[in-house]
């Protein structure tokens, strides 16, 4: 086949323990799946099944790498996950066969502009200038299945400049990996490359430049990210 253009590249992220990179095909995120998280939103986490919104797979930035400030904010959030990696294709799998599917796990930054997903989430509108603006998903190295396991719990912590910010446990998911899998397998074929970031705890805060963010995940190592000079 030619092409009319040259193809973009191929997103990707680190694969821990070797030069392999894991491909990158979708970016589901889950949306307050932590309680505490749903309360300083302003929501009750009782009452609301699991949502979901996607970031595009360019959209990925590694461990390690300076995310400028994003242009169009003036609040920039970090929001520490745990992240999926899907290895094998599904749809409407149930809890119990969903972590078949699974080829590893990840820690990811879910990079927001607070301003603007507020706007948007207040009048109803998308949030894809919130969410899933360039380089607004970090993803650390995939850890394999085969050497990490499965994380049912587990802490996740998040620092800015060496002050704690976010402190919680894996365990607190309001709903878990396995249960997210299968809900978002109901509606969406998931394929080898998706990520799915499975949301954040209690703790989301601003970031500025010049700030170093750094997360940490029992099992998976930490990630760090600069913010560098605003853009745009
Ligand atoms: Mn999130």
């Amino acid at each position: 086949m030619k092409f009319v253009l040259s193809p973009p590249p191929q997103s990707s992220v680190a694969v821990q323990g070797t030069d392999d990179r894991f491909p990158v095909r979708r970016i589901f995120c889950v949306g307050r799946n932590y309680a505490a998280h749903a309360r300083e939103m302003g929501k009750d986490p009782d009452r609301e099944a699991p949502f979901f919104f996607t970031k595009p797979s360019d959209a990925v930035v590694d461990d390690g790498e300076t995310v400028a400030y994003p242009p169009k904010t003036s609040n920039l959030h970090y929001e520490a996950e745990l992240v999926v990696a899907i290895g094998a294709e599904t749809i409407g799998v149930s809890v119990d066969n969903a972590l078949q599917h699974v080829w590893g796990y990840a820690i990811g930054n879910d990079l927001t502009r607070r301003d603007i997903q507020f706007e948007a989430r207040d009048k109803g509108r998308p949030w894809d200038e919130g969410k899933g603006f360039d380089r607004s998903a970090v993803i650390g190295p995939v850890h394999a299945v085969a050497s990490v396991g499965h994380l049912p719990s587990g802490s996740i912590k998040l620092t800015v400049n060496g002050e704690i910010k976010q402190d919680a446990d894996l365990k607190d998911l309001i709903w878990s990996v396995p249960e997210i899998i299968s809900i978002l397998s109901q509606s969406f074929t998931l394929k080898p490359g998706d990520l799915i970031m499975t949301g954040t705890p209690a703790g989301v805060g601003a970031l500025s430049p010049g700030d170093t963010c750094v997360i940490t995940i029992d099992g998976l190592g930490s990630i760090s990210t600069k913010i560098g000079p605003r853009v745009g």
